[in-house]
């Protein structure tokens, strides 16, 4: 029924409102589109006006709460989470597709990133340094820098925005935040946690909408001081373009090609288990999937015909059914995409060994699904070698030695995730110290990042933060170094003789 269907505004100042266009926006089911979920706010330039003047005037309170006062917030979000994380992996699933027990993962790096940020709340160390001057102490703090704006993708569609939130909010920020169209009841019950946990209204606000109609609005707010954008390397140029002439800082987390390097000593079966999950997992709608294998030649055909089995053998479905080990594409045009990128491969020569259609049939016929296709003999310049798909589709390139693993595995314009399956530890230190990318793993595949080390990623993945763990601290404070004189006097740094130097002048 129509009317059963929830409406939902946004959350600006503590409280839901409609968009001031009154319109409403669907977001269906990916497995089957009949299921349609709610009607979310389509907001303009109006509604994010209103959220970021609100956010700069919580901003004047919320900067001098102390930091143990917000980081105590979070812990209880963290609590919140916690307790509501099967209903909220259930809604997850059913807005974005990807299986509950991941669903139920992206809730749970929420939930870590909550306890994380609220322990640092305690901490938030700066330095404390001596004075190269007597009677003179010396000091650097973490500073708060203002109104926060984040745009985010559907993939992660808790996680990434608690990566963010979390770390702004420790830091004594204030955040409005745009989800992804495709995902904004995560945001909404994000929202709901966190106005559970006791955050004072207007500290955290949630607009939804279109990139264009309330992304770039929030771009050009000179009151928005800062900008954390996670999604594709396009709209993060496009993001980056929009907030230069403001000087605003600019936090972009974006694509990946991430390989696995599979040498020939490797344990094959471990090997094929990490890359069938690190390629179909989220349906291979993750900025880390291991979208590239780089297999030696010794053993690229075994692990060819073992990636090929495993691949037909996965159950694919709708998220919500336990025994499905792989969900649908998000939306028709990523599915779209993904389809086009297998004609593409096909039509350049690799060799399709599993997958390479749409899934039809009475279990399929309402939703994005793509079967999962592994591409084998792939050259390394073909562009299902090269260019970020989002989707359930890998390719493998076989390699003669370590040293051409890593030539393919660097020549790439992403630098995100990558990987080495061997058992000899000499081959996995010099893989570890010359691929070109923000994570490695050994004997892992390229996902399954924790929220206590930095994530991120190096060339036209990001531009120079980091997401997650201590580092995000850097992309929500400014360091303000502190000097205090009890002298007396104007001491002059570098230019009053310091007593190491006078001592030696009395020598002479
Ligand atoms: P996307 O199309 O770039 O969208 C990301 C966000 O940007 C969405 O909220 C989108 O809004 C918004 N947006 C689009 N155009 C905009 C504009 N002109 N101005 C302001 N905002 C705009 O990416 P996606 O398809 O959601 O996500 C997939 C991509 O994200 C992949 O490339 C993946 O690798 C990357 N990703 C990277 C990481 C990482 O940490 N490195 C993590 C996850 C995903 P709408 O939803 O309304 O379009
Ligand atoms: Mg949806």
């Amino acid at each position: 029924m129509a009317s059963s269907v929830p409406v939902h505004g946004n959350w600006i100042a503590g409280k839901w409102v409609p968009a001031r266009s009154g319109r409403t926006f669907e977001n269906r089911n990916p497995a089957d589109v009949t299921d349609l979920i709610g009607r979310f706010a389509d907001s303009d330039e109006r509604d994010a006006k209103e959220a970021v003047d609100v956010a700069a005037e919580a901003y004047k309170s919320w900067r001098l709460v102390p930091g143990p006062q917000r980081g105590e917030i979070l812990y209880r979000l963290g609590e919140i989470l916690r307790d509501r994380k099967e209903q909220y992996a259930r809604d997850m699933t059913r807005e974005m597709g990807k299986v509950l027990k991941e669903a139920r993962g992206d809730v749970q790096e929420a939930i870590d990133m909550a306890f994380l940020m609220g322990g640092e709340g305690r901490r938030l160390h700066g330095q404390t340094t001596p004075s190269e001057l007597p009677n003179k102490f010396a000091m650097s703090v973490r500073a708060p820098i203002g109104v926060c704006a984040f745009i985010t993708p559907w993939n992660f569609p808790m996680a990434i925005p608690a990566w963010k939130t979390t770390a702004a909010l420790v830091c004594g920020n204030t955040v409005v935040i745009k989800p992804a169209t495709d995902t904004p009841l995560s945001v909404v019950n994000f929202a709901r946690a966190l106005a559970d946990a006791g955050l004072p209204p207007g500290v955290f606000n949630m607009v939804s909408g279109s990139g264009s109609k309330v992304g770039m609005p929030l771009l050009k707010d000179p009151r928005v001081k800062v900008v954390s954008f996670t999604g594709s390397t396009s709209v993060g140029q496009t993001i980056n373009e929009a907030c230069a002439p403001s000087f605003k800082h600019v936090h972009l987390e974006m694509g990946g090609k991430n390989p696995i390097i599979v040498m020939d000593d490797a344990n094959l079966e471990l090997a094929v288990d990490g890359s069938i999950w690190g390629a179909f997992g989220t349906s291979g709608q993750r900025c880390t999937a291991s979208s590239r294998l780089l297999v030696h030649k010794k053993v690229v055909r075994k692990f060819t015909a073992m990636m090929a089995e495993r691949a037909n053998a996965l159950r694919v479905g709708s998220g919500l059914d336990e025994k499905n080990e792989m969900g649908p594409s998000v939306n028709e045009s990523q599915l779209d995409t993904v389809l086009d990128y297998i004609s593409i491969g096909k039509a350049e020569g690799a060799k399709c060994v599993a997958g390479g259609r749409r899934l039809a049939g009475k279990a399929h016929e309402k939703g994005w699904f793509v079967a999962p296709t592994v591409f084998a003999d792939c050259h390394r310049t073909m562009r299902v070698a090269r260019e970020e798909i989002f989707g359930p589709v890998t390719s493998i390139v076989p390699i003669s030695s370590l040293e051409e693993a890593i030539d393919v595995a660097n020549d790439s314009e992403y630098g995100l995730s990558s990987a080495i399956f061997t058992q000899d530890v000499n081959k996995a230190f010099v893989a570890m110290r010359d691929l070109e990318a923000g994570i490695f793993y050994v004997n892992l595949p390229t996902i399954g990042a924790e929220t206590h080390l930095p994530f991120g990623g190096t060339k036209k993945t990001g531009n120079g933060h980091r997401e997650a763990g201590l580092a995000a601290l850097d992309v929500f404070s400014e360091w303000k170094s502190i000097y205090v004189d009890y002298s007396g006097t104007i001491q002059k740094a570098q230019i009053d003789v310091p007593a190491g130097e006078a001592s030696a002048k009395k020598k002479k």
